[in-house]
């Protein structure tokens, strides 16, 4: 078993600035090629540091990649550090040159004196060379040691990587690692665990929980000599994974929306939404996954008291008793979106979004929910605790598409 590591090289990184996708990237096409990459590492242009984490991961590992500070400036350092520590010396590539070269001329531009450097490669290395930018990558062999250097822009590493480096890593491959998510939501990543821990010592395929906004993942990955076999793997441990969490399970590896829109093709039923606090967030979630037009055709975005009562007919005692933020509001919303829009289900939420509360005593975080079909009416009172607008609007998004499978299920409770 090969041992890979990646450096990915740039202040910004380390700055926040810039968002390390193509940490990201490698990482998802390594795991996909068969190579077990055991280690990440971000450092900024700062030979010392570098040098020190590329001689630290050459130490350990067998493979490691590099990528960033390939450029022309005199910030980017990571071709000659890694020289440096290997003792090769940088020599002229003639073609790169030339290339670099043609880059120039074909786009008018003046080729400045410090861009000749993007044309010294380390001694004896494959140049990975660059369509769609100057810096050429590098692949390196030193003893039983492979060192790649690739280029920070996403555009130029991506078809890099892909086109020329992976040929080469594939001799490396010991199979295929092969991940898949079972989703759940509405249970919280602890008693997730908790339900799933006799599962959770696996070795082959591993399973690993995590938690994401308001939903929580368990991970199963399988390490194979082919995909199928590492499907084989995985399929009996999801298989009694899915009968343990029920129905929190919503999907293996699909978006929440996308399940919904299953259950409500499978129920062969419309929906209709109202929103209040959501802004609209519902029906943009649920339209992001294909196949919505054939459940979906109407949403009401009332954020007013005035819209609530002119679009979905909320009656104006209800909106003087109980308030735009009551379960008799919510529920008046579901129902006169239903009746509007002529759909099978009205669903609409309604709340208090924050960061301040609507001016009565209620707190910051409170929603309220209702889906109904006519027949059976679903509500759902929630108390996030928290005043982070972008939470709570986002945590009832997911809780109002969760009531939403919850009815089609016929589920009165919580499971
Ligand atoms: P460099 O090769 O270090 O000159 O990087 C050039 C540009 O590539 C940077 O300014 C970033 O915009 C981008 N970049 C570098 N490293 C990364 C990374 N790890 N993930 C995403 N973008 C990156
Ligand atoms: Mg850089």
């Amino acid at each position: 078993m090969h041992r890979c590591e990646i450096i990915t090289v740039g202040t910004e990184l380390l700055l926040g600035e810039i968002l390390n996708t193509n940490l990201q990237f490698l990482s998802q096409r390594l795991a996909e090629t068969g190579i077990a990459v055991e280690r990440h590492c971000t450092v900024g242009d700062n030979p010392a540091r570098l040098r020190e984490a590329f001689l630290s991961a050459l130490d350990r590992g067998d493979i490691v990649l590099l990528t960033g500070g390939l450029g022309p400036t005199a910030d980017d350092i990571t071709k000659e550090v890694v020289c440096e520590a290997l003792e090769l010396p940088l020599v002229l590539d003639e073609l790169q040159l030339s290339r670099i070269e043609d880059f120039f001329r074909t786009r008018g531009l003046a080729m400045s004196e410090s861009n000749r450097k993007q044309a010294l490669v380390p001694e004896g290395c494959q140049v990975l060379y660059n369509g769609n930018g100057t810096a050429p990558g590098c692949w390196i062999a030193k003893g039983d040691k492979r060192v790649a250097l690739l280029p920070g822009p996403p555009g130029e590493l991506r078809p890099m990587f892909q086109e020329q480096l992976k040929p080469l890593l594939m001799p490396f491959s010991s199979g295929v690692i092969l991940s898949h998510y079972l989703r759940t939501i509405g249970i919280g990543e602890s008693r997730m665990a908790d339900l799933a821990q006799d599962y959770l010592d696996l070795a082959n395929p591993t399973i690993a929980p995590y938690a994401k906004q308001g939903e929580a993942f368990l991970r199963v990955c399988a390490a194979a000599a082919t995909e199928e076999e590492a499907e084989a793997l995985c399929k009996p441990i999801i298989k009694k994974l899915k009968e343990i969490l029920g129905f929190y399970a919503y999907s293996v590896d699909k978006e929440l929306e996308a399940a919904v829109i299953d259950c409500l093709v499978e129920a062969k039923k419309t929906v209709a939404i109202a929103e209040s606090c959501t802004g609209g967030g519902i029906a943009a979630k649920l339209t992001q996954a294909p196949g919505a037009s054939a459940v979906f055709g109407w949403g009401v975005v009332s954020y007013s008291n005035d819209c609530k009562r002119a679009l979905l007919d909320v009656p104006a005692y209800v909106l003087e008793r109980y308030g735009a933020v009551s379960a008799e509001c919510a529920f008046s919303m579901a129902e006169g979106i239903k009746k509007r829009s002529g759909a099978d289900i009205g669903l609409a939420v309604t709340g208090i979004a924050g960061p301040g509360s609507d001016g009565t005593a209620k707190p910051v975080g409170l929603i309220y929910l209702a889906a109904t079909d006519g027949e059976t009416t679903l509500e759902e009172r929630i108390e996030t605790g928290r005043g982070d607008r972008g939470y709570n609007r986002d945590y009832a998004t997911k809780q109002a598409l969760n009531l939403l499978r919850k009815l089609l299920a016929k589920r009165t409770e919580a499971n």
